[in-house]
């Protein structure tokens, strides 16, 4: 890694408002490694929402402050930076890059598990990633209790509405207020935090909190049951657990979940390998960035073939010749 900036996502506002704050990071990122974003060859996203990976747009992006529709993020973020953005689904492309490159490595087939405010979910499949038609793996909506806890996605049973961080704060708050004994809260103000961070769960944790006891014993449950679950349907070799919970609490949790999940598992004989994500924060930043490496070369791979049929070469109007006119980038739409 050379260079990096991080900004807060806004809580407010629209797609735009996420879209203008991402490219500034970007901008902030390419400087800080001594480049201009102009000057590279491409420029790797991964959003939340489901993803078209043909056309950059995101849809129902829900974390997101009023991203309930769609816009064209990819197009967007070219057009005020310069080079071609490839825009993948954030978990997918965070287990893309534990295949590639983490703990994920040895194994053709597996599952990337990522706990932290939701429980998201990617697949690899003989060595390919699995995406359905955009909105594939969202493990953390799989039913674990039929009429069950209400999950922020407004669905009923919901894996991520017994282990998603954002789902847990909501049942401490309303277990707190019922009279329920926990220093959690406490433990944010303290740190100066304004939600429940991975951090502060791992605090109470350490503190035997019987109220943060009780919310991830329960958490530890749903994932035995959802990723049980997932491996029964799918027989992959490997489950990578990862998220802002999943490397924070690690390999004793690892340990917990596959426990969890050994009465669920039809294959019991032969479970899969469970490990905790190699890459950590970066897995996520580190997948974008293979997604628009491989499209590079692929769009290098065609050019090449084109020139070996012997096809005239699309020349831009910016190069001073005559030749194909670029045609000007769409408007975003939101
Ligand atoms: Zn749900």
């Amino acid at each position: 890694m050379i260079g990096s900036s991080r900004r807060p996502t806004p809580t407010e506002g629209g797609p735009r408002d996420v879209a203008e704050q991402m490219a500034d990071a970007m901008r902030d990122a390419a400087l800080d490694a001594g480049l201009r974003p102009s000057a590279l060859t491409g420029i790797g996203v991964g959003s939340p929402g489901t993803v078209n990976e043909a056309t950059g747009a995101v849809s129902q992006a829900r974390n997101l402050p009023g991203w309930d529709g769609t816009f064209r993020l990819g197009p967007w973020l070219t057009k005020a930076l310069g080079p071609p953005v490839s825009v993948g689904n954030d978990v997918g492309v965070a287990t893309d890059a534990e295949a590639q490159l983490g703990a994920g490595r040895p194994y053709k087939s597996m599952l990337g598990v990522f706990w932290g405010t939701g429980v998201g979910g990617g697949v690899i499949l003989n060595g390919q990633p699995w995406l359905g038609r955009g909105a594939a793996c969202e493990i953390g909506h799989m039913v674990v209790k039929r009429n069950g806890a209400r999950c922020t996605c407004g669905r009923k049973g919901c894996m991520e509405a017994y282990a998603g961080r954002a789902a847990m704060e909501i049942k401490a708050r309303r277990e707190q207020a019922r009279g329920a004994k926990t220093d959690l809260f406490k433990l944010m103000k303290k740190h100066d935090r304004d939600r429940l961070t991975s951090g502060i769960w791992e605090r109470a944790l350490k503190a035997r909190d019987p109220l943060a006891e009780k919310l991830i014993d329960r958490a530890v449950e749903a994932l035995g049951a959802g990723v049980a679950s997932a491996v029964n349907l799918l027989d992959v070799e490997a489950v990578i657990i990862g998220g802002g919970l999943g490397c924070r609490l690690g390999e004793p949790y690892v340990k917990r979940i596959r426990k969890a999940m050994a009465p669920h598992l039809f294959g019991d004989d032969r479970p899969p390998a469970l490990h905790v994500a190699a890459l950590g924060d970066f897995g996520g930043a580190i997948g974008a960035a293979l997604l628009s490496a491989s499209r590079a070369k692929a769009a290098k791979a065609k050019a090449r073939s084109r020139r070996a049929r012997g096809a005239p070469k699309a020349v831009s109007r910016s190069d001073g010749a005559s030749g194909v006119a670029e045609r000007p980038a769409p408007e975003p739409r939101t």
